[in-house]
């Protein structure tokens, strides 16, 4: 009878482990994208949380809720900006992270802004821009800008009148909160953008990714891109005046 209850137990360990080491395997390998994306931030991320290098613990959700529970248990996450799961990261919706990262509130995000000049040299002081200096956002920026300054004159039209640098609020008509909010994105001149919205207005039809059209020539988007920040031309809602720090998305 106990040689039945050993075997038992022992099955149920061994089931326990296969679980954990699966766990631990699906959770790990998209979410390391972050942790090599953002080491200013980010001081290590496992399979239960991801610790910040001010100390704190976010929490990592598991598809077995019995480890997101008994994470809870031992850990002591910080609750204020909520939770992530692998399969937020893959939908690419996993706002607490930037939340925590770059301010949960207009006024957290507020006080890491710093303002820089827009190509000075070509524009002078005529574009100020609002820019986040968390993980050397700004300093990317700025390099950004001298090098675009390079390009020859017939590129400066696409490049004039930046807009939105900073501006919290959501993407338009969607529960969630642009790039803008955290003051990581820019948007170069409208005049030369192309918008999955403008076209679903304009044609009033299901936009697809067959629609899409862009005018943005791609050196300027090579010199973005170069810096870990993400055209917006290459979503399928294509905005292709868009460009946000996103260096996770050139690892997946
Ligand atoms: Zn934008």
């Amino acid at each position: 009878m106990s040689k039945i209850r050993f075997s038992f137990k022992f099955i149920l360990m061994f089931v326990f482990c296969i679980i954990s080491i699966n766990a631990y395997a699906e959770n790990v390998d998209v979410l390391k994208r972050l942790e090599l994306a953002y080491p200013d931030s980010i001081h290590e991320v496992s399979s239960s949380y991801i610790a910040w290098k001010d100390g704190s613990l976010t929490q990592v959700r598991s598809s077995f809720p019995v480890f997101t529970l008994l994470a809870r248990i031992i850990y002591r996450f910080d609750t204020k900006t909520g939770s992530i799961s692998k399969r937020d990261v893959e939908r690419d919706a996993y706002e607490p992270f930037f939340r925590k990262m770059y301010g949960n509130s207009a006024n957290e995000v507020k006080k890491k802004l710093v303002t820089i000049y827009w190509m000075p040299k070509v524009f002078g002081t005529k574009y100020p821009l609002r820019v986040t200096t968390v993980n050397g956002v700004d300093k990317k920026l700025r390099r950004i800008s001298a090098e675009l300054e390079k390009l020859p004159p017939s590129y400066h039209k696409y490049l004039a009148r930046p807009a939105g640098c900073f501006y919290w609020r959501n993407v338009k008509g969607e529960k969630y909160l642009s790039a803008h909010s955290f003051g990581i994105a820019v948007d170069i001149n409208s005049s030369y953008g192309d918008y999955w919205l403008w076209d679903w207005l304009k044609h009033k039809r299901r936009i697809s990714k067959s629609d899409f059209h862009n005018r943005i020539p791609m050196k300027i988007v090579n010199i973005f891109e170069k810096e870990g920040f993400y055209w917006g031309g290459r979503w399928e809602t294509y905005d292709t005046m868009h460009f946000e720090y996103r260096p996770e998305l050139f690892m997946s």
